[in-house]
């Protein structure tokens, strides 16, 4: 099996290490990764500019690392440029983290991380993306081995063209993870705050604080589970429809709106 590897921390970051540590016997195992940090890049792709792609040493292995290759530009870049050229036969599974944070609820729209496996399902490639919560350091390494347990289940059951998974590990402490839940994608608002730096005659300056938290919901879903210690298994779509939303407005006469 051909594996493509990918973040949105950068290439550099001890996470892809640790992910390509954990898995570097199931396959062939190619890196393509950001040369910089890109989280919240989201979907973005580089259309004004060319992307220049360099060979790179990753941390780990025991020949003084493991080849990858960086790109100047976003997740998505990374994954859909190595799909399309740099990885001939294209790759049968992209995996993508292991992100330093947690990527849940409405923060899979923001998550490089994320996105990369989106990209790939876009492609029609089964992808897993996996993130870490973080309480000052992640144990990336043991982060990672986590991540490679679910992996092996999914790969038993069988993951098939355009499948597309969002895991995420909670906050290791001494003691194992709860168990491993399948929850759906929380909706509940962040809430964050923008923080007023200075303001003159030009303008005012404001910046995102780092502090953030969830509203409350009140059933079983990817940010309650994490935060009780649960991995998390959440299955994604690209498909962003609304499905009941698109029966009920296919029915009405859209007639009057034509002039
Ligand atoms: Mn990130």
């Amino acid at each position: 099996m051909r594996i493509l590897l990918s973040n949105d921390d950068g290439v550099l970051a001890p996470g892809l290490a640790a992910l390509r540590t954990a898995v570097a016997d199931i396959g062939e195992i190619h890196v393509v990764a950001p040369d910089s940090p890109q989280s919240a890049a989201a979907h973005a792709i580089t259309l004004q500019a060319p992307l220049t792609v360099r060979k790179v040493q990753l941390q780990g292995g025991t020949a003084g690392g493991f080849p990858a290759l960086s790109v100047d530009g976003r997740p998505a870049d990374c994954v859909r440029l190595a799909i399309r050229k740099l990885l001939v036969p294209p790759p049968d599974l992209v995996l993508t983290g292991v992100n330093a944070g947690a990527n849940v609820g409405v923060n899979v729209f923001y998550s490089g991380t994320v996105a990369a496996a989106a990209e790939a399902a876009m492609l029609g490639i089964p992808a897993v993306a996996f993130s870490a919560a973080m309480t000052g350091t992640v144990d990336f390494p043991r982060a990672a081995r986590l991540c490679r347990c679910v992996l092996n289940s999914l790969l038993k059951w069988g993951l098939g063209k355009g499948d597309f998974l969002n895991v995420n590990i909670p906050a290791l402490g001494p003691l194992r993870p709860l168990g491993v839940r399948v929850v759906p994608q929380s909706t509940a608002e962040l809430t964050d705050d923008y923080h007023l730096q200075s303001s003159g005659p030009d303008g005012e300056v404001y910046r995102l604080g780092d502090e953030y938290s969830f509203a409350a919901t009140d059933h079983e879903n990817d940010v309650t589970s994490l935060a009780e210690g649960y991995v998390t298994v959440t299955p994604l779509q690209v498909d962003l429809t609304d499905h009941r939303r698109l029966a009920d407005l296919s029915r009405r006469n859209w007639a009057s709106c034509l002039p």
